[in-house]
């Protein structure tokens, strides 16, 4: 790891180093914060690049589409609707290749992004040493719920994952054009470059991500708290992570049930309702769940 300034204060070429080594800046720091710059622009590109390459791979699969497709979108759709999904569903088809790229298991039990990680220069996927990289980052994130805390004008938005409260600042000047400050948003977000300043990496929305208004958010927790408690009853220690990692889908299927006006309350109660019902969960068990998961959103460390 490079050292590198903490403040930017304009320093001349033939200027003493800010590190104090006596040496001149230009003989000194400059250029080890020149390649610092560089790399990080690589990886900048790499960013745009290497995700149109994994949908690419994505669209081709198309051994594993119908199963994934009957998951994602619980039967409403068949793969043959693909083309229609972008209208049926807004932004359908976008969003269920991202999906199906970071999250689905395929038969081997390892998701595409597991698979050409793996696979890497092998041949299944023609990737540089900077998409190398992010690949290898990028198979950890799954779909998730976020709800915009802030918007940058012009520039991103600050997100806060709505499970474990972790803090994101997302480069996208579409999304800061179209997304509102408490909005709800479900997708994925992916690390990128880390500029040289900040102490986190900027992340990226992937493909497509659903837009939910705000007033959806408790619901869509309460939603994914039953899809833990029943998965819990398998698998007792079970974390968000797990959930995500097996059963992400199911927050598609929340998104599903919404209409594109705005839901009023009576509806949201009638999809946790409905979701409790399905995975026969009682209130007391829900109640004992929701004390369990507030202690471990205090032991988990933020990452902003
Ligand atoms: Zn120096």
């Amino acid at each position: 790891m490079v050292k590198l300034r903490e403040k930017k204060a304009k320093l001349g070429r033939n200027d003493p180093c800010w590190c104090g080594s006596g040496k001149k800046y230009k003989d000194c720091h400059l250029p080890v914060e020149q390649a610092y710059r560089a790399e990080q622009l690589r990886l900048r590109q790499a960013q745009d690049t290497l995700l149109p390459k994994i949908i690419e791979a994505a669209q081709g699969m198309h051994a594993a589409i119908p199963a994934a497709f009957e998951l994602f979108w619980q039967g409403t759709y068949t793969p043959e609707q693909m083309n229609e999904l972008d209208d049926l569903e807004d932004r359908g088809a976008e969003r269920f290749l991202t999906w199906f790229a970071f999250d689905y298991q395929q038969d081997n039990g390892q998701t595409l992004l597991e698979h050409l990680n793996q696979t890497a220069g092998q041949g299944d996927l023609d990737v540089d040493e900077f998409e190398a990289r992010l690949l290898k980052q990028w198979t950890a994130v799954r779909l998730r719920p976020y709800i915009v805390a802030e918007v940058r004008k012009g520039q991103g938005i600050e997100l806060r994952d709505l499970l474990d409260e972790s803090g994101y600042y997302v480069s996208d000047t579409k999304a800061a054009k179209r997304l509102q400050a408490s909005e709800v948003i479900v997708g994925h977000i992916i690390p990128g470059d880390k500029p040289p300043d900040a102490s986190a990496p900027t992340y990226y929305l992937a493909g497509a991500a659903a837009q939910l208004t705000g007033d959806t958010a408790e619901q869509l927790v309460e939603f994914a708290r039953l899809y833990l408690e029943d998965l819990r009853r398998t698998q007792p220690d079970a974390t968000w992570d797990d959930l995500l990692r097996q059963r992400s889908y199911a927050l598609n299927h929340f998104v599903m049930a919404l209409p594109y006006e705005k839901p009023d309350i009576g509806l949201l109660d009638n999809i946790v309702t409905e979701a409790r019902v399905r995975l026969q969960l009682t209130g007391e068990s829900l109640a004992g769940l929701a004390g369990r998961g507030q202690e471990e959103d205090e032991q988990k460390p933020r990452s902003d």
